[in-house]
């Protein structure tokens, strides 16, 4: 794994990579991945929190991928913009947000992003506007191609200060109180089913607290299966099948993963 502390860093890994054909994963904070338990063959490059340029342009501020939303949260606070409170809990970096369109509490990244830098595989930067991005829920254009997000420009609204920090202090304790945040977790383990809430439908299947190995159901918000110790990565695809199995027999709704399941099978 490779975690390059600066631009020129990542594009001579990249470029050393395309020399020896050797395959590429990038990742953010890695905050919505499953990895296989074999790992991930090739070159694992870890953007989050490596480089943190931002730039504030009036109303609009553009970060670099790999600052975290929390940090880019609180580059608007400082600046006196409002709009990215949302994302301030969320705990991947702003590359990770705008590959999966990350959102919480009405709001998402499809709502303030106006531009993304990409980088191909050939080393071409390139600028590539919102409109063009295809964001959807937890889905965006980058998702299936081999480009790399180098940044992103937002679009907020002049605020005031204090009530922008305390919607965040706000925000923070809703999920502080809701979600199982002192253990290990990926996430919102399903994607929501239309009309319906993924952890309620597990709640109702009375599956709250199942378990594979340490691999568990969390008792505090059935929308999260948590890490109770060492639960290795077949322990929790093992439990997400059950799941599925069992809500699917007692709603018939068929959950989908949201957390990107990655590596060697
Ligand atoms: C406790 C907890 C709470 C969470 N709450 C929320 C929530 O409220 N809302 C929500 O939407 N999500 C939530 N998540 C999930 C997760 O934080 C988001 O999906 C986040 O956007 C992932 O960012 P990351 O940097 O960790 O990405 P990673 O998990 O590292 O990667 C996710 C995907 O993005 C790709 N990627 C990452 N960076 C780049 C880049 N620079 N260029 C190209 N591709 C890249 C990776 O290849 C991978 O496919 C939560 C997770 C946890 C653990």
């Amino acid at each position: 794994m490779v975690i390059p502390a600066s631009e020129k860093g990542l594009l001579d890994v990249l470029a050393l990579a395309r020399k020896h054909h050797v395959p590429v994963t990038v990742i953010g904070n890695g905050t919505n991945l499953l990895v296989r338990d074999k790992g991930i063959r090739g070159l694992v490059i870890k953007l989050g929190n490596a480089i943190k340029n931002w730039q504030v342009n009036g109303t609009k501020i553009t970060f670099s991928s790999s600052l975290s939303l929390a940090q880019a949260a609180h580059i608007a606070l400082e600046a006196g913009l409002t709009g990215m409170e949302f994302a301030a809990g969320i705990p991947g970096s702003v590359g990770g947000a705008i590959y999966m369109n990350a959102g919480a509490y009405g709001g998402e990244m499809k709502n303030i992003v106006t531009a993304v830098t990409i980088l191909d595989r050939q080393g071409q930067t390139r600028n590539i506007p919102a409109a063009e991005m295809r964001f959807g829920y937890r889905t965006s254009a980058v998702q299936g191609t081999e480009n790399l997000i180098l940044a992103a420009t937002v679009q907020l609204q002049t605020g005031d200060q204090e009530k922008i920090a305390a919607q965040m202090a706000d925000l923070a304790e809703r999920r502080r109180s809701k979600q199982p945040l002192e253990l290990p977790s990926a996430g919102s383990t399903f994607k929501r089913p239309a009309g319906n809430f993924a952890g309620t439908l597990i709640d109702k299947a009375g599956l709250k607290g199942f378990a594979v190995g340490d691999a568990q159901v969390s008792v505090k918000h059935a929308g999260f299966v948590v890490n109770t110790g060492h639960a290795s990565c077949a322990d929790v695809l093992q439990l997400i099948s059950a799941v599925q199995e069992r809500v699917f027999a007692s709603a018939g709704i068929h959950l989908e993963p949201e957390v990107l399941i990655i590596g060697e099978e």
